[in-house]
């Protein structure tokens, strides 16, 4: 603890609240952050050379665990040529071409480097294409920081207790609308008070930044017909459950059609990579194609286009990658079931595909509202008590736990063991 002690120190001076995304600094948790020396496989060390069991997987990214040898290859082999171009290069095609062969209804594709981006520009291509400004969103998914995304945000944004950001103006504000995620009744509402008004629905497809929250069956379903009906555009905003749930991601795992799919975290293979993709007719919205202006000096970047390629490439060929990370996490939100129900802990474990997450309620969580029952000094005695026992988990209740392929039977038990010890004690 003593170097992330005085790192944190030092950081602080320099960086707004000592860390440069806000859910990096345990504010949720009352903690002091560990600082990461390094990572490899389903493991990380600290400034202090701890190691911990890893199940923040950098958010998301590290679906093949950390330091895999062949995005490491791909990486060195590509900085040799070169940073940065700021021109076109076959990598660009080769992604591009993979991602359409990977996902349904995707036949373009632009890069960006973030999630945020994605997002960002995603809505602004939906406003282009369809003439209309308003946008509905759910309360509690998190899609990035842009103006018009940090209405009711979930994730970090939630921690602060800030959902609806200062410095947002009340002008973009006004044309997010807001629903209730697994309530449809609530979207066909704001669709009756907005007729002809609205460009988009953009959600989550399983929500994980409430926890995690599955949509109900037929959920995701009724949004697809209700669009279709209104003349409004779908968004999946597949930045977490793109290329996890299954090498399509939500489409192919829920079987439902979208019309722009936003892509982050694991594009990137731990590099800062974002997308937007849709059809051919969507996409020639954009620049220089049409109107919809979108560009990006470091959009595509070589190197992070390598660790991407190399990535989804693995994963493309890998199809039992999926079957293992679910099966994992199966075994793992069973075992914390069970030692919830040992102890007599008030704990409800809530899996999707590969995340998991718990929510200290006695009552089963299937919406924000219920995600937000959640007992949060309970979660920090949790995530404080588990980090003490060597597991590092979110040091948030509203994040989702990340199981990549790297993570063994046997990390997974100890998980499970110390999930148990530390229930008995909460
Ligand atoms: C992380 C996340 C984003 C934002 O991505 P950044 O790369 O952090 O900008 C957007 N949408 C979802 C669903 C996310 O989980």
């Amino acid at each position: 603890m003593e170097r992330s002690s005085e790192l944190f120190a030092r950081a602080k001076e320099v960086l707004p609240g000592g860390v440069n995304s806000p859910v990096r600094a345990y504010r949720a948790v009352g903690m002091t952050p560990r600082f990461i020396s390094r990572a490899d496989g389903a493991y990380i060390w600290d400034a202090d050379g701890r190691k911990y069991i890893d199940y923040v997987c950098s958010w998301g990214p590290m679906i093949l665990g950390h330091n895999h040898p062949i995005i490491r290859e791909a990486v060195q082999k590509a900085v040799m040529d070169g940073l940065s171009f700021g021109a076109p290069t076959q990598r660009e095609v080769e992604i591009a071409e993979l991602m359409i062969r990977m996902v349904p209804n995707v036949e373009m594709v632009r890069m960006v480097n973030s999630g945020t981006e994605a997002v960002m520009s995603a809505l602004r291509l939906a406003r282009g294409a369809t003439g209309r400004d308003k946008i509905i969103k759910f309360e509690g998914c998190y899609h990035g920081h842009s103006d018009c995304m940090l209405v009711k945000a979930g994730s970090s944004a939630m921690d602060g207790g800030c959902p609806d950001s200062a410095g947002v103006p009340a002008g973009t504000a006004k044309d997010t609308l807001m629903a209730q995620y697994n309530d449809l009744t609530s979207v066909q509402q704001l669709f009756d008070e907005n007729p002809k008004q609205v460009a988009c629905v953009i959600v989550e497809p399983v929500a994980a930044n409430m926890g995690v929250v599955g949509p109900n069956p037929g959920f995701l379903q009724g949004l697809r017909d209700i669009c279709d009906r209104e003349g409004a555009l779908l968004i999946f905003d597949e930045v977490i459950t793109g290329f996890r749930l299954a090498k399509g991601g939500a489409q192919e795992y829920f079987g439902v059609r979208a019309d722009i799919v936003t892509f982050g975290k694991i594009i990137g293979g731990g590099m800062p990579v974002g997308a937007y993709c849709g059809s051919r007719e969507l996409m020639e919205h954009v620049a220089p194609c049409g109107p919809v202006y979108q560009a990006g000096t470091l959009a595509g970047n070589p190197v992070a286009m390598a660790a991407g390629l190399a990535q989804l490439s693995y994963l493309d060929t890998h199809p039992e990658v999926y079957t293992a990370i679910a099966a994992s996490a199966e075994k793992l939100a069973q075992g914390m079931r069970q030692a919830a129900q040992e102890t007599h802990a008030p704990v409800q474990i809530n899996q999707v595909g590969s995340l998991v997450a718990p929510f200290f309620t006695p009552d089963s969580v299937q919406s924000f509202s219920g995600a937000k029952r959640s007992d949060l000094k309970k979660y920090a005695s949790y995530f404080g008590n588990m980090l003490d026992r060597g597991i590092y988990l979110a040091p948030a209740q509203f994040e989702a736990m990340f199981v990549s392929a790297a993570h063994t039977r046997a990390d997974l038990e100890q998980t499970v063991a110390a999930a148990k010890s530390v229930f008995e004690s909460l």
